[in-house]
């Protein structure tokens, strides 16, 4: 199958300015060729005029748990088939927001991601972590109450049984936990190391994993070729697992001075999650104090949601001050509990980065430069055959067509209605034009 766009213009994914009068051709699932000026429709299946409009990569969730399609208490009763479908249908409103491939920053996807690949249901690429790991009493320990229900090794607590998340400690146990992801198909690592805002025993401040724990998880996956991503906000954690060789540092919202140059001088990716600039992310149902199975969540989210506001301002000063590479990350939840946000804050978010960062560099997070990150993935990177977030030749046939110019204002793509054209892998799934 062979298709050619023609007379576009083009974004590519890290060019400062628009390629004007641009015919881009796809052989299958590949971009093949991009030439300007005339051509013969000879040869080509398709020919799909994009005069005045924009082609562009499609765009890239670097830290999305698309297996999280509730709120934790809500998944924490819900089947495994209902699970199992509402994933589905939630990885298909990612596509149709334009999201051609997502990092998957931890849950229960590899089943998903090989319906998705093999056709059996839509999707975007997904680069899966599996299992969240932390310690125990740490970010991802979200047994219910202050019980130990293991029993003949298997959790009694609903959520740990969902193996979106697992608890190790010690070395050894880390070791085993980050190849137990590998084998079943982790693309990177994903670890908590320091504090969470919705969780019930890991106050904020809290620094999870020792150095060595850290390490174990990095030289175990860095054996395998790839690298670790951790949930981080503090600057202690911060500074340890720069230490440790983490690679992706997500949230990191309270980072200060010093943190920024170690980032820099490491050249650590921060993936920069907006969703404290409103309430998103946030539970807005309180208990008093006890975690409940439905419907609660620590008291500790509320006071502090203002100051990780405040932190996401200093953090994206610093990320401008000292030119730190990152990536656009949401941590989208379907069915956002705060009731101001909108369904597709996916998008939305958008709007936080220009206002931080600028149409190109938000354009770049969003598209190139998770081309960057996925060479850190070797031989765990499930899709190794063409590039990804870029549009040149030898890249995937991921893209986008869309009304007016993203580096003029980047917020054109916050409406889904100006994405005229979706395709992924060389297959359209929406076409308006
Ligand atoms: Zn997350």
């Amino acid at each position: 199958m062979k298709t050619v766009f023609t007379h576009g213009s083009l974004f590519d994914g890290k060019s400062e300015h628009l390629k004007e009068g641009v015919n881009v051709v796809i052989t299958d699932n590949k971009v093949t060729d991009i030439f300007t000026g005339d051509f013969s429709a000879e040869g080509f299946d398709q020919v799909i005029d994009i005069t005045g409009k924009t082609i562009m990569p499609g765009l890239i969730d670097s830290h999305v748990h698309v297996s999280q399609s509730a709120p934790i208490p809500v998944l924490a009763v819900m089947r495994n088939d209902e699970f199992a479908i509402r994933s589905a249908r939630y990885a298909e409103e990612m596509l149709m927001r334009g999201f051609t491939t997502i990092r998957d920053a931890g849950g229960e996807t590899v089943g998903l991601k090989t319906c998705i690949d093999n056709g059996m249901v839509k999707g975007p690429r997904i680069y899966p972590s599996n299992a969240m790991i932390s310690q125990t009493c740490g970010h991802a320990d979200v047994r219910c109450y202050y019980s130990d229900e293991v029993w003949h090794g298997v959790h009694t607590a609903p959520l740990m049984r969902t193996g979106m998340f697992v608890t190790c400690d010690g070395v050894p146990e880390v070791l085993k936990t980050v190849r137990q992801q590998l084998f079943l198909g982790a693309s990177q690592i994903k670890i908590m190391a320091s504090g969470g805002m919705a969780s019930y025993f890991d106050p904020l401040y809290t620094t999870q994993f020792t150095l060595e724990e850290m390490k174990a998880a990095v030289q175990a996956a860095a054996d395998y070729g790839t690298y670790v991503m951790a949930h981080i906000y503090t600057p202690a954690a911060m500074h340890r697992a720069a230490e440790a060789g983490v690679m992706s540092f997500e949230h990191a919202t309270l980072m200060d001075e010093d943190n920024a140059k170690e980032i820099q001088d490491k050249g650590i990716w921060v993936c920069v999650c907006p969703q404290f600039g409103g309430n998103g992310g946030l539970p807005v149902h309180h208990s008093k104090g006890r975690p409940t199975l439905l419907g609660s969540t620590p008291n500790k989210a509320k006071p502090t949601l203002e100051m990780m506001k405040k932190g996401l301002e200093h953090e994206a000063e610093l990320i401008n001050k000292y030119h730190l590479k990152f990536l656009f990350g949401t941590d989208v939840i379907r069915e956002e509990c705060a009731q101001d946000e909108p369904a597709d804050r996916q998008l939305a978010d958008l709007h936080r980065f220009n206002y931080y960062f600028g149409s190109y560099e938000s354009l770049k997070a969003i598209t190139g430069n998770f081309n960057e990150v996925v060479k850190m993935t070797t031989y765990q990177n499930p899709y190794p055959d063409g590039k990804i977030g870029l549009l040149e030749k030898d890249s995937y046939a991921d893209l986008l067509v869309v009304e007016g110019n993203p580096l003029e204002n980047v917020e054109i793509l916050c409406d889904v209605n100006n994405m005229k054209l979706i395709m992924k892998d060389g297959t359209i799934y929406k076409n308006t034009l």
